[in-house]
Order: structure tokens, then sequence, then C-alpha cells
């Protein structure tokens, strides 16, 4: 395997593992006849609007700074790494260590909450399409070339990285920044 296939492949490997899940998942919620047309719609939004706030919530615990020496050297390489080399984008996704238990925990909650294996893959769907969205975006504002229409959506990451790391912790949206008074202040740079 040569090595442009080797980074290729990691920087990949959210859309490759996820991608099919999605799928699948959509699949079976389309062809639920244990869902009614309402669920099938309202709860894949759902679990996209809760995915920017699990985004939110994991990036802010990302930056937490534990006394444990054993866990900052997990959230070292699972976030803090990506900080101090941005632009190697085979450590910009997030590993899939920490993305496949996360998921499985997810959707155990979202069970529980719902009290339905239905809804919840329903959920599930809206939730995981939310992730790849965030792997999609996060890769594309640490790129050399930005789509225009994600250049609003980059400045704003690039404000977490280069003015202030304890704000802008929402990466495909600055919503739940708004909510919790992290916004940067685009103003300083
Ligand atoms: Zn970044
Ligand atoms: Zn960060």
């Amino acid at each position: 395997m040569t090595a442009t296939t080797h980074n290729w492949l990691l920087r990949s490997r959210p859309f490759l593992i996820f991608l099919p899940i999605i799928l699948g998942l959509g699949i079976l919620v389309a062809r639920s006849e244990n869902l009614t047309i309402g669920d099938k719609i309202l709860l894949p939004c759902l679990g996209l609007l809760a995915w920017t706030l699990v985004e939110w919530v994991a990036h802010r615990a990302m930056h937490a700074q534990p006394t444990s020496k054993r866990l900052a050297c997990f959230l070292d390489e699972l976030h803090m790494r990506h900080h101090r080399e941005p632009h190697d984008l085979e450590h910009a996704v997030i590993s899939l260590r920490a993305a496949i238990p996360l998921a499985i925990i997810l959707f155990c909650l979202e069970w529980l909450i719902l009290q339905s294996a239905w809804l919840a893959t329903a959920f599930h769907a809206g939730l995981l399409s939310g992730y790849l969205c965030y792997e999609y975006v996060h890769l594309a504002t640490h790129r050399p070339t930005i789509p225009r229409l994600l250049r609003p959506i980059t400045r704003y990451h690039l404000l977490h990285h280069y003015q202030n790391p304890r704000r802008g912790y929402g990466v495909t949206s600055p919503l739940w920044d708004a909510v919790f008074g992290t916004l940067p202040d685009p103003r300083k740079t």
C-alpha cells in the first residue's frame, strides 16, 4: 500500500464505516411499518439537531484539563494533537476507537429515552448523518481550497484554532456556542 493510499484510507475511515451504516438504517426506517410518516421525517431531523449538541459537548469535553495522565494522553491523541498539527488531515477525523463506542452508547441512550428500538433507529440515522456532516465540514475547513459555501464556517472554526481554543466549540454551527456563551469574538482577529 502506498503512503498516499494509506493517508486517504485514514482520512476516509469515518465515511467508509458510517456511510453504509447510515444507508442501512435509512432503508430500515423507510421500509418500517412500525413508524408513521411523521416519525420517519421528524426523528431523523431531531437526530441531526441533537448531533450539533453532541458535537459541542464532546468538543468542550476534549478541552478539559484532566489531572489523570492517562486521560490527558487519551484526549491529546483524540483532539489536542489536531490543535498542534491542524493540517495533518489523517488525525483531524475522530478515531474509530472513540467514534464507534460513542455511536453505540448514544444509540442505547436513545433507545432508553424513546422506549422504542424503531424510534431510536430513526433518530440515530439523523444523528449519524450529522456526525458525518461534521467530519466532512471539519476536513474541508483544514484543506487549502475551501468550497465557497463553507467559507463562513471555516473562518468560525479557525477562530477556535488560532484566536481562542476556549471558544467556538461548534464546528458545523455556532448554535450551542450562542446558547452556552462560548461564541468567539471575530473583532479580535
Ligand atoms: Zn480543526
Ligand atoms: Zn478544539
